[in-house]
């Protein structure tokens, strides 16, 4: 079913949903499972599954030479999907990306998702590669996310890239798009990141997925924004539980996203990450009955594999 769908069916309850990284290549999907079985108590209609883009990496070989290879290190997005589709009996929404795909690559990779009765993909340009400073479009591929989602919203229609197989009026997929509340690292302004995400709107995205942000009025004034650009589709919030001490340097270099001062000095006092991972909870909770009081359509939690947290957050909250 749509996520679309899932919103209107829901008439106004919010919903619980959470994302998942598919693990190391050679790991295995247990631990996975394990980590997702508690989560199901909270009903999720939905659960996302990230794509990461492919790194190069160096093999040592004879004569103190070194060998590049390119590999993706977490393959099996879709696999994973469908996966979880057929155990939870629950929608999946594979994050497709611009970086590492050509459009040919992309294309195949739907008609996929038709065959497994996926609905709904998550459709992102990615970042550049490990190593590099800019992202670079992939020869064949798309640049930016809009043209992907114009992308997916052909082949939904059955109109493929090199044929119109069936050009029917709805698209077969449901497209959610990344917001980004504190504004896209890349983008020169608010305003200039705004005209881009209207850009994926009128290409069809059906709804947004902010990036994680710690301080709701972010959210809040990136909402208003939204609405006042002209933009009406779904906004959904993206949280995410702080776990560990390190995370007060990697969240902001990664997402390029802030930490207010008062969650900041509370990790500080911490004497372990055990005690990190409370704050984060606690955090998380306030955050999120402050989102659920304001009638948020969904809760969307970045997991990144571990569920201790966000099953603690979720009885607190629903
Ligand atoms: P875009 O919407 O293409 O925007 C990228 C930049 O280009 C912005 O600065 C924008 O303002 C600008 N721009 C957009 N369109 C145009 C245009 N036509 N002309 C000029 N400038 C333009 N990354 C992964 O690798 N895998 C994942 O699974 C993944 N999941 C994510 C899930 C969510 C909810 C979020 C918020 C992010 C996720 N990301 C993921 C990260 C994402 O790929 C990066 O943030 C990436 O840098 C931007 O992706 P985007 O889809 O927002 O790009």
């Amino acid at each position: 079913m749509k996520i679309t769908e899932h919103l209107h069916n829901a008439q106004g309850k919010t919903l619980f949903s959470f994302e998942i990284v598919p693990p190391e290549k050679g790991v295995g999907i247990t631990d996975l499972y394990k980590n997702i079985d508690p989560l199901m108590e909270f009903k999720p209609p939905f659960i996302d599954v990230t794509t990461s883009r492919e790194e190069y990496i160096f093999l040592e070989r004879d004569g103190g030479l070194m060998e590049r290879k390119i590999t993706r290190m977490r393959p099996g997005t879709l696999g994973i999907c469908s996966a979880i589709q057929h155990k939870y009996n629950v929608d999946t929404v594979p994050h497709v990306l611009c970086g590492g795909f050509t459009k040919e690559e992309t294309e195949y990779l739907l008609v996929d998702c038709m065959y497994l009765g996926i609905d709904n993909v998550m459709a992102l340009r990615g970042d550049a590669m490990k190593g590099e400073k800019y992202f670079e479009a992939t020869k064949g591929g798309n640049r930016y996310a809009s043209d992907l989602v114009k992308q997916v919203q052909n082949t939904g229609k059955g109109k493929y890239l090199h044929q119109d197989i069936n050009c029917k009026d709805e698209s077969h997929f449901c497209i959610g798009v990344a917001g980004y509340p504190e504004k896209h690292i890349e983008a020169p302004s608010m305003n200039y990141d705004l005209e881009m995400l209207k850009k994926k709107v009128e290409n069809g995205a059906d709804y947004i997925v902010t990036q994680m942000f710690f301080d709701n009025q972010k959210y809040f004034d990136f909402v208003k924004s939204v609405r006042e650009a002209g933009i009406d589709i779904p906004i959904i919030p993206g949280i995410k539980p702080i776990a560990t001490l390190n995370h007060l340097q990697l969240l902001p270099q990664v997402f390029k996203i802030d930490l207010p001062e008062t969650l900041v000095n509370e990790v500080l006092k911490c004497k372990n990450n055990q005690q990190v991972r409370q704050v984060g909870v606690e955090w998380a909770i306030q955050q999120s009955k402050e989102l659920l009081a304001n009638q948020v359509l969904v809760l969307h939690f970045y997991s990144m594999g571990k569920s201790d947290n966000i099953v603690q957050i979720a009885r607190a909250v629903f």
